[in-house]
């Protein structure tokens, strides 16, 4: 299936980009807001694997990668981070499949290849920007 994973390719072609994650792991856009104006996490993805950052990601087809394991990965990810303190089983469940459909939605805009970049929720090819 097409999930985004964490690239190097376009990485310092905008300023303030950075890229602290392993390349190739899966990433998430769904980051909570940040009420930190200057941190570049409003524009960053986040490592599944490294829980680290980056503001390039690229789209890719993974054959060996379903909605199931996409889900298990991005819980494991959440439980890892702390992000599960204080929620009810049902809110776990509920932010694994916010992550899941946000990386899923996000990968199925754009053809495989495509670098994207973030600004909040909005998603986008980075291509684009320089057309
Ligand atoms: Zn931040």
């Amino acid at each position: 299936m097409k999930v985004l994973v964490a690239t190097h390719i376009t990485q310092g072609d905008d300023i303030g980009d950075y890229c602290a994650t392993v390349e190739g792991e899966l990433v998430t856009p769904a980051i909570p807001p940040c009420p930190d104006r200057l941190c570049g996490c409003a524009r960053g993805f986040t490592g599944l694997g490294s829980s680290h950052g980056t503001t390039t990601a690229i789209v890719a087809d993974l054959a060996h990668i379903d909605e199931h394991l996409l889900s298990n990965t991005v819980s494991d990810f959440l439980r890892r981070t702390g992000r599960f303190a204080g929620l009810s089983a049902r809110d776990q469940y509920t932010l694994i499949m916010h992550h899941t459909y946000a990386i899923m939605r996000a990968a199925e805009k754009h053809s495989i290849g495509t670098v994207v970049c973030r600004t909040e929720a909005l998603i986008f090819a980075r291509e684009s920007l320089a057309a």
